[in-house]
């Protein structure tokens, strides 16, 4: 039978017990003397994002895909891709941003990195002076190395790295039948290139025959390099190509303006977002090869370039008949 207050008695009995026994069992004491004690954090816990770096620095796994910037709900990151002297794209990031002030600590990021380049912290003490710059967090304050992440999440980074391994091992063994067939040989100073001989069946006349044999002895280099190409043009002359499109800082609009007129292949190129991310399994130029080809028949795998790329692609493809 119970009487007016009993559950707030036994509230109070249940406190009172902690208190005092709390001096007796630590396992009754609750709270800590922060911040000269600190309590040892979960594994699953989770602060604020970092990018992870594998050995040096230099090493970072981020390609400045922007996918998280894209993704991330309150819009607090900010990255700017690093390019080269000529201007071209070095699928690195030169400025990488977190605003913590803003920042949810909803994870969505780490979800949506292909490279699995940004995992989420547990350090949880970054309070600062300054309400406004001191909580944006620079590329040098993001960047920790696989060690770090190896030490306060041990499970998963050990998972991480056996999901890399693997990806590793596999794209080897994609490119070693390519590797297989030997190069031919370069022609050097010291090998001198055959003198092209004349085909008997040439319709030449005798007196034709002996000139253009005099002609060819006399040079031999210059004709051999006036000669058309027989084979395609090797892989390093199609992958150096200059494609003015080939600009991530540039809209889908403008990209296709500058591929108007240009093959199927390079249309298709233009339509993707130019971060040669290899979020697809390829380079942009690769992806767009493999479409044109028919070997890839997949239109939806340009993460950075999302929807708007997709669609770009399918009506490509439809104008040109092959879809
Ligand atoms: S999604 Fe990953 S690789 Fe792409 S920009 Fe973000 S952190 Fe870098
Ligand atoms: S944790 Fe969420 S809010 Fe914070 S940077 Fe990542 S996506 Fe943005």
């Amino acid at each position: 039978m119970g009487f007016p207050g009993k559950g707030l008695f036994q509230g109070m009995a249940v406190t009172a017990r902690n208190f005092v026994g709390s001096y007796f069992d630590k396992e009754l004491l609750t709270t800590i003397q922060y911040p000269e004690e600190r309590m040892e954090l979960p594994e699953n816990s989770r602060s604020f994002p970092f990018l992870v770096f594998d050995k040096t620095a230099d090493a970072m796994r981020c390609v400045a895909c922007k996918i998280c910037e894209t993704d991330c709900p309150p819009q607090c990151i900010y990255i700017v891709m690093d390019r080269d002297e000529k201007g071209k794209p070095r699928q690195r990031p030169k400025v990488f941003d977190i605003d913590i002030s803003v920042c949810m600590q909803c994870q969505i990021c780490v979800e949506v990195c292909p490279f699995d380049a940004i995992k989420m912290d547990n350090d949880y003490e970054k309070s600062q002076y300054g309400r406004f710059d001191d909580l944006i967090e620079h590329l040098p304050d993001l960047l920790k190395s696989n060690e770090y992440y190896n030490k306060i999440k041990p499970t998963e980074a050990k998972g991480v790295d056996a999901k890399l391994k693997a990806d590793a091992e596999k794209k080897a063994k994609k490119a070693a039948p390519a590797a297989k067939p030997a190069a031919p040989a370069p022609q050097s100073a010291a090998a001198p290139a055959a003198k092209p001989a004349i085909p008997d069946d040439a319709p030449f006349t005798p007196e034709q025959r002996e000139w253009l044999a005099k002609y060819l002895s006399a040079a031999p280099v210059a004709a051999a390099s006036a000669a058309p190409a027989t084979g395609a043009a090797p892989p390093e002359a199609v992958s150096a190509g200059n494609w003015a499109w080939h600009d991530p800082g540039l809209g889908i609009s403008q990209r296709m303006d500058l591929a108007k007129g240009a093959s199927l292949a390079d249309k298709l190129m233009a339509a993707m977002a130019q971060t040669d991310c290899h979020a697809c399994g390829y380079d942009c130029r690769g992806y767009a090869d493999a479409i044109a080809a028919g070997s890839e028949q997949d239109l939806s795998l340009c993460l950075p370039g999302e929807a708007e790329t997709a669609k770009k692609l399918e009506d490509l493809m439809k104008e040109a008949g092959k879809l």
